[in-house]
């Protein structure tokens, strides 16, 4: 199948042919022609398959071929769970309108809004928004939403899981009724189920395909070994198989943090990625492992969600997630556009119930392994007496620095 046959534009097929596409996917093949039909869309597409062209293209040729409006007021309406999301929709907006006459902008918090303001103030017909800095600049009559044709909620089920649905009923709510809704969700658990229900009318329901899903294009691997060892068995295989380019996952912020530096101190260029970070440091961080100057990116679950890092050889798994839809989405980075890509994840006792979990949704037996001088020694009793009394220590330890620290403005006082 071509792009062409699914009735896009000449505007649109030359920006897909510079970009290198030379077939739809899976998730465009099905989803382009119903949005071209004004149909409301529940799309079941995670990253990786292509789904923000899936949306992007059909938008911008239903955009571009109505008449232009003088004062541009946004017509179209991107909502994504995270800034960088946002950015990338964006760059996508921007590659797929460039012989168009359509234009876009995004908006996110974390980043002054004074630029976005002037964007904004000039007209565009695409907005790519997180629903924090939109709702906040909605309410001071920054933007109106009340020309909103197309709305899209693009992974709808992280935005749920990041506790947006009051935000995105709010934004709902001040937008025309009469609209054109798409809704791109990983999984459809019952909330988003409900969601759907609420505010798509009559959607078409189209999804990748299972042979397209990516963990099978991923070749995944399980070691084996103690929790103290997995440090040192992430850097001899970073070091010994020259790994160039690695995303690892952690589950927590610190945890990425102290996985980086200890990388970083073995000589593994290595940046942490995650909520707590500012906007710009995660920008930067990102660049820098896009162009190859880091070499190791650990990240969060949430901060990871749909980067855009086209072919990744290596993810590695420091800790499995508990929700086996994540595994998922984290092998998802690899094994892009056709290219085989490497899951590795690094498995310690306590965790053999995450392993049943995401067999269990993949379906299939995961391979496991032991590397000589990594095997597992320690039993899962012991490995949960020490969680508990690390907790105990870490409770008390924090417990002994609440008291230490003298309380707002003590200092000042006592200083003076
Ligand atoms: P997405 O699922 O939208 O995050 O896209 C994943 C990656 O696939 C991005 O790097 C896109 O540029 C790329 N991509 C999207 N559509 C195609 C296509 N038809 N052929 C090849 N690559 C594509």
């Amino acid at each position: 199948m071509s792009f062409k046959s699914l009735g896009l534009s000449e505007a649109l097929l030359k920006a897909v042919s510079k970009k290198g596409y030379t077939a739809p996917s899976p998730i465009q093949q099905k989803a382009i022609p119903k949005v071209l039909e004004r149909k409301d869309v529940l799309a079941s597409a995670q990253t990786g398959t292509g789904k923000t062209a899936a949306f992007t293209l059909p938008i911008l040729q239903i955009l571009n071929s109505g008449h232009q409006l003088r004062k541009r007021p946004i017509r179209a309406l991107i909502l994504t769970p995270t800034r960088e999301l946002a950015a990338q929709v964006m760059d996508d907006v921007k590659t797929y309108s460039e012989f168009t006459n359509c234009n876009g902008t995004v908006i996110f918090g974390g980043v002054s809004e004074k630029p976005q303001i002037k964007a904004l103030r000039k007209g565009v017909d695409i907005l790519v928004a997180t629903p924090g800095r939109l709702l906040d600049l909605q309410s001071r009559n920054i933007i109106s939403l009340a020309n909103i044709e197309i709305l899209v909620l693009d992974e709808a089920d992280r935005m749920l899981d990041m506790g947006f649905l009051r935000d995105i009923k709010k934004i709902l709510a001040v937008m025309p009724s009469k609209r054109q809704n798409l809704l791109f969700s990983a999984t459809f658990s019952k909330d988003i189920k409900k969601l759907a229900n609420t505010f798509l009318h009559h959607p078409v329901m189209v999804e990748a395909t299972p042979e397209n899903t990516t963990a099978e294009k991923v070749n995944q691997l399980i070691y084996r070994t103690n929790k103290s060892k997995k440090t040192k068995l992430v850097t001899k295989l970073i070091d010994e198989g020259d790994w160039q380019q690695v995303l690892v996952f952690t589950r927590t912020k610190h945890g990425a943090n102290r996985l980086s530096q200890k990388l970083d101190k073995a000589g593994i260029t290595a940046l942490a990625i995650h909520g707590n970070k500012s906007q710009g440091a995660r920008t930067k961080a990102l660049a820098g492992f896009k162009s190859g100057k880091t070499r190791v990116l650990v990240a969060t679950d949430i901060a990871a969600r749909g980067l855009d890092i086209p072919l990744l050889p290596h993810v590695i798994n420091y800790e499995l997630p508990n929700v086996p839809e994540d595994y998922v989405h984290r092998i998802g980075r690899t094994g892009r556009a056709g290219a085989s890509g490497q899951a590795i994840s690094i498995v310690s006792v306590d965790e053999d119930e995450y392993v049943r979990g995401i067999e269990k949704l993949l379906d299939e037996r995961l391979e496991s392994e032991t590397i000589p001088g990594f095997e597992v020694t320690e039993t899962l009793k012991e490995v949960l007496d020490k969680k508990a009394e690390n907790k105990v220590k870490h409770r008390a330890s924090r417990k002994q620095s609440q008291k230490k620290k003298p309380f707002k403005g003590s200092n000042r006082r006592r200083k003076k």
